[in-house]
């Protein structure tokens, strides 16, 4: 721990001020705040292009934000004398794309960052993963290839990757956009018990009836900004701007209109 661990940072997990993000001259976050105390759900919702990913990535610094603050768990991300590889393996992260190494087994997968990262000798890296693979329903799976699995597995696979590392806070980016609508409950199912037992999660998803039910606070976005924000009933059940109602109606009504991939 350094001198930019703050004393009074207390429950607060994740806590973003203000941040811009441009590519180009291009501005894809136009001041966001953000908070997620410890142990919350905050799911993010928004149209495809909205910033939601750019937002996320900045959370984890694997984008540079242009100005504004971002501290997790104390730990001021932004200051450049931070030592930023240590912060982000506390940071875990699962993608709509699973991103697993191909060419190794499941195990592999799940022992290879703590091994190398963490410093983790085999044993306890071992022992760690196979924990991780139980929590996730994946017990016995971990000498298969990741294409030997169904999509719903392999993102169960990355979840439990992540979970190996002991992380304070997990990111999902729509963890289950990628899946077959059948495949899609079992990873919501994992999320889902993660949350009861207590996890910090900042989840962006298209999932609405996951967002209602486990998050603590929905953020909906819009164009590079949070147009509003509060508890699902509010956001989600009654949404006070026009861009939160246009947006759910399309979601909740998918075969009514178009929508886009992302
Ligand atoms: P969302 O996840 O809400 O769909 P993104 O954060 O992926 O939105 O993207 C927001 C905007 O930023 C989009 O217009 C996208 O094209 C742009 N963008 C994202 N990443 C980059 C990048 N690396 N370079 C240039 N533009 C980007
Ligand atoms: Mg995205």
């Amino acid at each position: 721990m350094t001198e930019l661990v703050s004393e009074v940072s207390g429950d607060v997990a994740v806590d973003v001020t203000d941040l811009h993000k441009s590519f180009g001259s291009v501005e894809v976050l136009r001041g966001i705040d953000l908070r997620v105390n410890r142990g919350e759900v905050v799911c993010i919702i928004g149209p495809s292009g909205s910033g939601k990913s750019t937002l996320l990535r900045c959370v984890n610094l694997l984008e540079e934000p242009n100005s504004g603050t971002v501290m997790v768990n104390g730990v001021a991300l932004t200051d450049p004398d931070v030592d930023i590889d240590a912060a982000r393996s506390r940071i875990g992260m699962v993608f709509q794309s699973f991103n697993l190494f191909s060419h190794l087994n499941v195990l592999n997968n799940l022992t290879i960052a703590q091994r190398k990262v963490l410093g983790r000798g085999r044993a306890e890296a071992t022992e760690t993963a196979l924990a991780n693979l139980a929590r996730v329903g994946l017990s016995g799976r971990e000498n298969a290839l990741p294409n030997e699995l169904s999509g719903g597995q392999q993102q169960r696979v990355a979840i439990a990757r992540a979970l190996s590392m002991d992380p304070d806070v997990m990111l999902f980016d729509e963890p289950t956009s990628a899946l077959d609508p059948e495949l899609v409950g079992d990873v919501l199912g994992v999320m889902r018990q993660l949350a009861d037992e207590g996890m910090t999660m900042l989840v962006v998803t298209h999932e609405m009836q996951f967002a209602r039910e486990v998050a603590d606070n929905v953020l909906f976005m819009d164009a590079g900004t949070v147009v509003e924000e509060g508890p699902p009933d509010q956001v989600i059940g009654a949404p006070r701007h026009e861009r939160t109602r246009t947006f759910l109606a399309r979601v909740l009504n998918p075969t009514h209109q178009h929508t886009s991939g992302t």
